[in-house]
């Protein structure tokens, strides 16, 4: 069975006919997965036991990695932080029972910086994702794990993922994968372990533009558990993949080129000029508050973070401890011992940006520059259907090159993904050609609820098919 051969869509209609057995793909899955597992650590718990799906839907038989984050019910779901080692939920997050409901098991949980805190996935709790195409290299985060897993599964699979500040389209840029981060509000985060409650966008990473748009069908759409999630009707996303991009109109924002390695800039403007040939027509255009959009989201997301950590205190859910000595002794030992350095740091940063005499100066201030740059955006779809740009400034670093970086030097590496996520926008990040052979990805963001167009602009591209 040539399994690396097949898309998600033949797979699919091979496996309904009954062409593939179900018995003996989820064998080669396992077997797959375990070797994956050893040699490049993409899962934080690989199932045992393979769930068999109940019902022949719209995704039969397709495996699923699942990011941490996302509770699973009967799976442990850690959010890649020791805090919540041996949590097993009691229920399964909206997105995961929409799919479930469709025919797809859960292959695993995916690895993931600490509650989504990082660009690397370096800070892990059970061990660091390698990039299979560099195993000297990160292969991006928050969602590391799935983008890894995504680049080097031989077989068809879909993983969803999730996105505060550029977690789905770091990881598929350094690893040469599809990532799709929806509008805020379109797929329902109900059962997401929360990092930062007003950014947070559950998506996907996946090898081809359609296995992106076929899964979006089914996750996306209103859910009354979630109270932002959004009225929309159900949708199907392939019907965009149809339609060329002749008359396309592509904004190329200025500010997204400073600052980047030369030589991905080429392969950007490379990428920008296909579109050209293919009968888009593109301009430069400015997003004159992109400059601050780091400090504002920073300052941002480490305040939500702070509030939504205080609850892991060892007594619901979670690391326990001895009980000993009063509540503060022992809430203090819970997450001292839990919490890793990075989680540390954030709590205390948010902490301090929301206290009384700094609130105005720091948060509000930040939540106003949001604003700000929201109307660049939405100015700028006035003009455009899409915005093209880099998705990171440089290829996938060597884990020796990110050691040496502080905490503000990492923060940076975010400067191009932070401003669509602040502003809520759909975007998509495509492999668009490598540097020094390793990866790069283009980024295409869409005014809110138009991932059809930035989808239609990514399938353009005819990207590898497997
Ligand atoms: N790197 C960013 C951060 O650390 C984004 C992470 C994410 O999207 N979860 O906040």
């Amino acid at each position: 069975m040539k399994l690396e051969k097949l898309s998600v869509k033949e797979f699919l209609a091979r496996i309904k006919s009954g062409d593939i057995d179900l018995d003996d793909f989820t064998a080669h899955v396992m077997e797959n997965s375990k070797s994956i597992q050893k040699k490049y650590n993409p899962f934080i718990t690989l199932v045992d036991k393979i769930q068999k799906p109940k019902k022949k839907g719209k995704l039969y038989g397709l495996p699923i990695s699942i990011k941490d984050n996302i509770c699973t019910k009967g799976i442990q779901t850690t959010a890649g932080s020791r805090i919540l080692e041996g949590y097993t939920p009691p229920f399964s997050a909206s997105c995961v029972e929409n799919i479930v409901n469709e025919g797809a098991f859960i292959l695993g949980k995916t690895a993931m910086d600490e509650f989504g805190f990082g660009t690397f996935s370096v800070n892990c709790a059970y061990g660091i994702p390698k990039n299979p195409l560099d195993t000297e290299r990160s292969c991006g985060g928050s969602s590391g794990g799935a983008s890894c897993f995504t680049a080097v599964a031989d077989f068809p699979h879909v993983a969803l993922a999730e996105s505060t500040g550029g977690s789905i389209s770091c990881p598929a840029a350094f690893t040469g994968t599809v990532g799709l981060t929806p509008t805020y509000g379109l797929v329902s985060r109900w059962g997401l372990i929360d990092y930062a409650n007003s950014l947070d966008k559950i998506g996907l990473i996946t090898k081809s533009v359609y296995d992106i748009a076929l899964s979006l069908s089914i996750i996306a759409g209103n859910d009354s558990k979630d109270s932002t999630s959004l009225n929309v009707p159900a949708h199907d996303y392939t019907k965009y993949l149809k339609k060329d991009i002749k008359g396309m109109k592509i904004g190329v924002p200025k500010e997204y080129f400073e600052g980047v390695d030369g030589k991905i800039t080429k392969v950007i403007w490379n990428a920008i000029k296909k579109l050209e040939d293919l009968g888009a027509t593109y301009k430069e255009v400015s997003l004159p508050h992109t400059k601050y959009s780091l400090s504002a989201y920073y300052i941002i997301a480490v305040s939500e973070a702070s509030t939504n950590l205080a609850k892991y205190a060892g007594m619901r859910y979670g690391l326990h401890l001895e009980l000993k000595g009063n509540f503060d002794e022992y809430f203090s030992a819970v997450r001292s011992n839990g919490f890793g350095e990075e989680a540390k740091r954030r709590i205390i940063l948010g902490t301090f940006a929301r206290m009384a005499g700094y609130r105005d100066a720091y948060y509000l201030k930040a939540l106003k520059v949001r604003t700000k740059i929201i109307e660049d955006f939405k100015k700028a779809f006035k003009q455009f259907d899409v915005l093209a740009a880099p998705t990171m400034p440089v290829v996938a670093p060597r884990f020796d090159e990110i050691e040496k970086l502080s905490p503000i030097e990492n923060y940076m590496m975010d400067v191009l993904t932070v401003a669509p996520n602040l502003a809520g926008i759909p975007m998509i990040s495509v492999p668009a050609g490598k540097v020094n052979n390793m990866p790069v990805g283009l980024h295409l963001m869409g005014d809110h609820l138009q991932e059809g167009k930035i989808l239609q602009v990514a399938n353009s591209f005819k990207i590898q098919k497997y």
